[in-house]
Formats: structure tokens, sequence, C-alpha cells
């Protein structure tokens, strides 16, 4: 029989807060992740009211957060003629008992990384250790087929595996053999951020354009004393899907001048894009991509979270929250169900059907369809949004999205912890009988 312990396949975001879950809840795990050592890698996401609540409740409050991000305080679309479009409050001037946090994702790894450090040990998390895939044995208990950074390969037996193991993962391939290949609906982003000030209310998610050439940007840092903080900016062009992306690469670093000429129209008398884009440090390419869902997340005791389960478009920007959401629930199951395939199970059971449907929201563009409304209304030409979409219609759309994404304002307000303050799994719950 399997040690009582959980192997996770991938140490992001949703593996790491997974492994901070298990210590809380006092199920013993291992973190096993492909990089060589822990970098700052990626540039801004967002973390949506719910993940933040989740993060506050494993120890990790606003203090922690305001050092590597800032509270959104509005979400905003604007048309190519620089008018607004729509425009809502987030997170706490929103009504939400928690912030939403814009931050830098590398910094947000980083401060995840440490905390596993700190809690459960350096030896938590075997850096440099791939998951390659595994083998669910005849016992009830998983094998973990991992190859180190140095070529050899070894065996690790678990109770259950879950795999985190991100876009790419090797565990959704050995689950799923006949997934379809990765899905790219024709739109190339490039990413970074620049020093600036601030646009609109300080701390404005705002996306501007059309919905096949926009660019998103909103502040990821507190501003210094000079008023300039990080921003982050997305610029998004869709083309043809014949457009060979696949030489791209994911986040292949890119000269600026590749892309700019796209934009060079961007200019406003509240925002210089190009301007913008000339002062960044750096520049990333990748294409907007995604997978079809699959019908489960689960394999007997091996399970799938964060962007191995659902790979979504950023449209919602709501993957990274997801992927805490998942983890957190995985860690609710167990309460009830013990470390067992009844707890997986059960996840699968509440999350995979409903958020596949949200990844299909997000590849349908997600809260930014009213821009594609605003194009197929009048092509983008307006005095007057009142006169193209109705105020109540985009509030309406807006509240659906939140709602099928879990962060509607007054379910998230009223509900109570997805793990109860001290709860923990009652020894002897390991295994699958139970
Ligand atoms: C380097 C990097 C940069 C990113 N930058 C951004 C960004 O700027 N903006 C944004 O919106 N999203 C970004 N993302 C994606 C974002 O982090 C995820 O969409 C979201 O946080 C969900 O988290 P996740 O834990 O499921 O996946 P991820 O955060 O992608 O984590 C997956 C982890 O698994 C590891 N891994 C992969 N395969 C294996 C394997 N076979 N065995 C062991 N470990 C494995 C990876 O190294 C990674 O650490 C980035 C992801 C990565 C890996």
């Amino acid at each position: 029989m399997a040690a009582d312990n959980v192997l996770i396949a991938g140490g992001g975001i949703g593996g790491l807060v997974l492994a901070l879950t298990l210590h809380q809840i006092g199920v013993p795990c291992i973190v096993f992740e492909s990089a060589r050592e822990p970098k700052a890698l990626g540039v801004g996401i967002n973390l949506q009211p719910n993940a933040v609540r989740e993060l506050e409740e494993l120890g990790i409050g606003e203090q922690e957060l305001d050092r590597i991000g800032i509270p959104a305080r509005e979400w905003a679309l604007v048309g190519l003629n620089g008018k607004q479009i729509y425009s809502e409050p987030r997170g706490k001037l929103a009504g939400y008992r928690w912030h939403q946090y814009a931050l830098h994702r590398g910094a947000l790894y980083l401060l995840l990384h440490r905390k596993v450090i700190e809690r459960l040990g350096a030896g938590a998390v075997k850096l440099g250790h791939r998951v390659g895939g595994y083998r669910n044995e005849a016992d009830g208990s998983v094998t973990a087929l991992v190859e180190s950074a140095d070529g050899a390969t070894h065996k690790f037996n678990g109770t259950l595996l879950i795999g985190a193991d991100g876009i790419h993962s090797a565990v959704r391939a050995q689950m799923h053999p006949d997934q379809p290949p990765i899905h790219w609906g024709g739109t190339i982003m490039w990413r970074g951020t620049a020093r600036a000030v601030p646009i609109r209310t300080g701390s404005s998610f705002v996306g501007l354009g059309t919905n096949r050439h926009r660019v998103v940007l909103y502040p990821i840092s507190h501003p210094d004393e000079d008023g300039l903080a990080d921003i982050n900016w997305i610029a998004e062009k869709t083309y043809d899907t014949d457009h060979n992306w696949s030489k791209t690469g994911w986040f292949r670093p890119v000269e600026i001048a590749e892309f700019a000429h796209e934009f060079r129209d961007f200019v406003y008398d509240w925002l210089d894009l190009p301007t913008l884009l000339a002062n960044s440090e750096v520049a990333y390419e990748n294409p907007m991509i995604d997978r079809d869902p699959v019908s489960t997340w689960v394999d007997g005791p091996v399970a799938l979270i964060g962007d191995a389960a659902h790979p979504m478009y950023p449209t919602g920007s709501n993957g990274a929250s997801q992927a805490i959401i998942d983890a957190r629930i995985i860690g609710r199951m167990m309460i009830r169900h013990g470390v067992t395939p009844a707890a997986l199970a059960a996840y699968d059971g509440q999350l995979c059907r409903p958020i596949g449907q949200v990844a299909m929201r997000n590849r349908g563009a997600g809260p930014f369809g009213l821009l594609d409304m605003v194009e197929e209304r009048c092509g983008g030409a307006f005095e007057s949004i009142d006169d193209v979409i109705p105020a109540e219609e985009r509030t309406a759309f807006m509240l659906a999205y939140q709602q099928a994404a879990g962060f509607a304002r007054s379910e998230l307000n009223a509900a109570a912890p997805t793990i109860p303050a001290g709860a923990k799994v009652a020894k002897g719950r390991y295994d699958s009988a139970a």
C-alpha cells in the first residue's frame, strides 16, 4: 500500500497552492517541478476575489499581496474610437469582501514557492523533476514515473497523484491519449511591461480596440514617488488560422519592432501606446491557445487541476484564479471523503463540466464579447454606447460571465469558507476504501 502522501506533478500556481492546502489540512505531499530553479517568469495576471479569499484563508493576506501587486479598481472596455463601452468597479470597490489583485505572475510564483518551503520544508519541492507519466497500481495506489535533470528515471508511489503540470500536461496526455491537438483561434498576443503613469483610476484594467485587434493594459504595482508603476500590456491581433504560429512557440522573447507597427494608430489624448511599447524592457509573443474540454479530470487515484485540467484563453483573467479554486476544492473534498479517489471524483463532479463551459465562453471572447457586439451593431462607430448596447444589456452580459466563472459578488460574499478554519483530514482516512 502506498505511503500516506499525495504526489503533485507541477509546482506552478496550482500545484503550490495545492501543497499549501494539503499542509493546512494535515496531508503530506511532495511536488515534482520540471524547472531546475525557481524563476520569476511571466508578466501580469489577475487574481479574482474568489481566489484572493482562498489565499487569505491560507494565511497569505493583503499585506503580502500588496507587496507584489495592486488591488484592481476598475474593469473597462473602450472602443477603437477612444470612447467608453463599459466600465465597472472591481474588488472591494464593487462590494466584494476581498480585493481583486493585479500582479506579476513570477512574483506570485516566488511568494508561493517560499511559503511552501517555509511550511513544508526544503524537500517538499523537487526541482528538476519532470513527471512523464503514471501507473495505477492494483492496490489502489499510483506510481509517478519521474525523470530528474541528470537524466535518471525514478518511481514514486503515492496515495494520489495530482497533475498540475500546465497546458502541456503529461498527466493529461496519458489520461486522454485521444485528445485533439492544442486549439488556436488565430490570435497572437505580445506581452510586456513598461514603467508609466497609470491611466483612469490609477488601477484600471482597460481593454481597448476590437475583438480582433486590441490592447489590454493594467498596472501591476503601486506607483512610486514619481507616480510611475509597472504597466502590464497585452497587444493582440487575430489572423487567419493558417498563419504559421507553431514556429513561434510559447513565451518567445521578441523585439518590440517585430509587432509595434500593428499598433501605431493606438494614440489618444489619454494613451500613447507606441511610446509605452517602445519603453518596454522585454516583450514576449505567445499564441492564444486552449484545449477542448474533456469529459473527466480523473482517472482513479489521479486528477488534473489548473491549466492541465482546463487550459483557457486569458480573456476572463481567471486561469490562475481557477487553478487556486481547484486546489482548494480538492482540499475540501479530502476533508469529506479522505485522501481517496472518492474525493477526486467529488471534485470532478463539482467542477469539470461547468469550468469546461467557462473555457468555451473564454474561447468565444469571454467578457470581451461586448467588443464583438459593438462591431456587429455599428462597426465600431458610435457617439454614445447607449445607442448601441443599452446599459441593462451590458450589465446583464457581464453578470452572466461572473456567475459562470464563480466570482459573482453576492454568491461569493455569502459563501462559507471552502475549507473551514482548523479542519483536518481525519487520520486513517487515507486508504481508497475510506
Ligand atoms: C513560465 C510561465 C509563465 C507564465 N506567464 C503567464 C503570464 O504572464 N500571464 C498569464 O496570464 N499566464 C501565464 N502563465 C500561465 C499561468 O501561470 C497559468 O495559466 C495559471 O496560473 C494556472 O496555473 P497552473 O499551475 O495550472 O499552470 P502553470 O502556472 O503553467 O504551472 C505548471 C507548472 O508545471 C511545471 N511542469 C510542466 N510540465 C511538467 C511535468 N511534466 N512535470 C513536472 N512539472 C511540470 C511547469 O514548469 C510549471 O511550473 C505562465 C505559465 C508559465 C509556466
